[in-house]
């Protein structure tokens, strides 16, 4: 691979990306192929599409910051990365400056991502607490994990515009996991973007569910649940703990598991 990662396993597609429940009448899904979702990950690390954003995450990979200034940043957008087999899938907004844009894996690096995985360790999606390096031996077992948008945004903060060049990325990862039943997002950011690629494969919601912390809505064949985010901001302050986050992916499990 390209980018430095072990191959995904290949997922067994159906020949046409499901063409039954889960996608509504009118839409009409492009062929993929068994390494269609391989295909996304590395079109994803190629993306120049929003020039604020290209300029932003790569001068912070030129700056660092002192505490990671001997590594090598990753300074492009980062993947989705997970179980292909995945029932739930997991979004966050987009990729910390210097976390997922410089470990290239997202949530990977920074406090944030060292609260969601100890998570899903705690709650069985993952095979061990820490995420630290793309290397570091992390792997999930029945959860994906994405993002809204794939380039460190300044401040945490995409526009609409960037918001939507991106989300194509995330429908097609939603078409190619096949078996994902429950996408748990992480942040009203997030809930959104989750309602608008649900939008874009045909399925709409209304009236539009609100977001908030175990929030459940479902949407076409998909429920969504709510998370807060594990921002420092959300954690530090106790707006969100370790069981409020467990209690979500326990529910996200129930939910997929028949
Ligand atoms: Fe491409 Fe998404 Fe990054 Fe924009 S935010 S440059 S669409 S990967």
């Amino acid at each position: 691979m390209a980018f430095g990662e072990p191959a995904l396993p290949v997922h067994p597609l159906e020949p046409t990306m499901r063409p039954g429940p889960r996608t509504a009448p009118g839409y009409d899904p492009d062929p993929m192929t068994d390494s269609a979702l391989e295909s996304v990950r590395a079109e994803v690390v190629a993306c120049r599409r929003c020039p604020r954003l290209v300029e932003w995450r790569e001068e912070v990979a030129r700056t660092k910051v002192a505490r990671f200034a001997g590594w090598e940043y990753w300074g492009r957008p980062v993947p989705g990365f997970g179980d292909p087999a995945a029932g739930v899938l997991i979004v966050g907004l987009a990729p910390a400056a210097h976390g997922g844009n410089r470990t290239g894996r997202i949530f990977t690096g920074d406090r944030s991502g060292d609260f969601l995985f100890a998570s899903l360790y705690r709650t069985g999606f993952a095979n061990q607490p820490n995420s630290e390096h793309r290397d570091d031996g992390l792997r999930l077992d029945g959860a994906y994990v994405a993002a809204t948008v794939r380039c460190a945004p300044p401040g945490n903060r995409p526009t609409p515009a960037e918001r939507d060049a991106c989300l194509p990325f995330l429908v097609r990862e939603l078409q190619l996991l096949s078996d994902v039943r429950t996408m748990v997002t992480l942040g009203s950011f997030a809930w959104d973007g989750a309602l608008r690629a649900v939008a874009a494969l045909g399925h709409r919601a209304r009236p539009r569910p609100r977001f908030g912390h175990l929030a459940e809505a479902d949407v076409g064949p998909y429920t969504l649940l709510g998370a807060f985010h594990p921002s420092q901001q959300n954690t530090f302050t106790g707006k969100l703990t370790p069981d409020m986050l467990d209690a979500v992916f326990r529910r996200a499990r129930e939910i997929t598991t028949p």
